[in-house]
């Protein structure tokens, strides 16, 4: 087929994926289990299940299944905003004078403007179908609690959101599509949990933290009857819902006669990345393709990059199991000057294993330079990408000229993982020019670190 003008990779309806990929299933050394928090024994599924729903349990444990059969319901609801676009960047490959091609898929297409919908309806559904009426969660800058918030009025199920407190104050708009949507917003720390009053009482002046909201949604849910608790990101079952943006593109691309040489994600908790490689990764691993695969990070919060591949607790309050990852300690708390998201101080464990097998490369990135990529972006191509997905745009314009310096013909894929439209506040502090960047000392990595158990 002739690419010449084609910009959108189309799929049609009976196209879409009827699988999940799970590319645990195609490592040959598998992530290292998560252990109880008390005894530091592997976690059982029975453990799991006091909170998680059962089926998100069995996901979460299964490091064999290659591909796992999506709901017919959920493929329903998926249908209404998916698949989700894949573009090339005709425009910008232009303005950069690049021979390589580039493409991207946008998951910010639907109202809550990033990809989190693909595994909070999966998890929503799940929950249904075990017959729960209530679910809790956290979000940080609120895609997470706004993709919830969706997929729980759709499959009317309670929902209480635990909103990291400085996001809530800085993004009213997050905050009132939530309650649009019908969920109970509770700013984090607060005086509803144990946790919450314990974390105010040491540090009555804190904005809170992703870790400290985790805490007090898993307190919540366990404290509540037919209540489970939710997670937006991290865990290997969210990765595995995500798959579907990978499989989307696989699809797509090979219909188009199109291989990738390198595929980019932000990588926050890891699962628009991870979603995104799935069933790519197998074929490197192999020794099939040899696809640079490269994670890129803000440089105020570098867990890939600067922090330890060690057993850490996935919360400030130290109440989840233990889980193998690359971690700043649940301590960290990035910079309050930090707006690009991109704030959680672990990352998913297959992701921090492939990366320290050594087949994801990974890099950080100052703010200042992600937004100026942003803008770059957004005058050209005509979408305002969310902070997170604009560290993907950088690393996808820096590769570009490195192809145009070393006049080479690569493909390149990245995640633009959601829109911008609620990160104005953002766009507006790097506007006027008062947008600072933080990059920790050593020093102030190693408090991180000694909260490393
Ligand atoms: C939440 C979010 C991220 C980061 O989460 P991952 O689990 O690392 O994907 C990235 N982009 C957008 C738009 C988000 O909302």
């Amino acid at each position: 087929m002739s690419l010449k003008n084609v910009t959108r990779m189309y799929l049609s309806e009976d196209e879409i994926p009827q699988y999940w990929y799970n590319m645990r299933a195609d490592m040959k050394k598998k992530p290292d289990p998560m252990l109880h928090p008390g005894t530091r024994q592997p976690l059982t599924a029975e453990e799991l299940r006091a909170v998680f729903c059962s089926e998100l349990v069995k996901q979460e444990m299964d490091a064999d299944t290659r591909l796992i059969k999506i709901p017919e319901d959920l493929l329903d609801f998926y249908k209404s905003t998916r698949p989700s676009p894949l573009i090339r960047a005709r425009f910008l490959e232009k303005e950069l004078g690049t021979p390589a091609e580039i493409y991207y898929k946008f998951e910010g297409n639907n109202t809550s403007g990033s990809h989190k919908l693909n595994s909070a309806a999966a998890q929503v559904y799940y929950a249904k179908e075990e017959g729960l009426k209530n679910l809790t969660t956290e979000t940080g800058a609120g895609q997470w609690g706004t993709a919830l918030a969706m997929a729980c009025a759709f499959f009317k199920i309670n929902l209480t959101v635990y909103m990291v407190k400085v996001s809530s104050l800085q993004k009213p708009y997050r905050k009132a599509i939530i309650e649009t949507f019908g969920a109970n917003l509770i700013p984090s720390p607060s005086e509803t949990t144990d946790v919450g009053r314990r974390i105010l009482a040491e540090n009555p002046d804190t904005g809170g933290s992703l870790g400290c909201a985790v805490s007090e949604a898993l307190e919540d849910a366990m404290k509540t009857p037919s209540c489970r608790y939710v997670l937006g990101s991290v865990m290997d079952h969210v990765v595995l819902h995500q798959s579907i943006i990978g499989q989307e593109c696989k699809i797509a691309l090979d219909k188009y006669g199109i291989t990738p040489d390198i595929i980019i994600g932000c990588a926050g908790g890891g699962s628009n990345l991870g979603g995104l490689i799935a069933p790519f990764i197998g074929e490197k691993i192999s020794g099939k393709t040899n696809t640079r695969f490269i994670a890129i990070e803000p440089a105020s919060c570098p867990s890939l990059t600067r922090g330890r591949f060690a057993y850490d607790f996935g919360d400030t309050g130290k109440t989840t199991p233990l889980i193998k990852m690359y971690t700043l300690g649940s301590g960290f708390i990035p910079s309050s000057e930090h707006a690009g998201g991109l704030r959680y101080h672990g990352m998913n464990p297959t992701l921090s294993k492939l990366r320290d097998d050594g087949y994801i490369e990974a890099r950080s990135a100052m703010q200042t330079d992600v937004f100026k990529a942003a803008l770059q972006f957004a005058k050209i191509e005509g979408i305002l990408p969310a902070p997170e997905s604009s560290h993907a745009i950088l690393a996808a314009i820096d590769e570009a000229l490195e192809c145009k310096k070393r006049n080479e013909k690569k493909v390149i894929l990245f995640g633009l993982s959601g829109t911008g439209s609620f990160d104005l506040a953002a766009y507006m502090s790097y506007n006027d020019g008062t947008m600072t960047d933080h990059v920790p000392t050593d020093e102030e990595l190693e408090k991180g670190f000694s909260t490393i158990p």
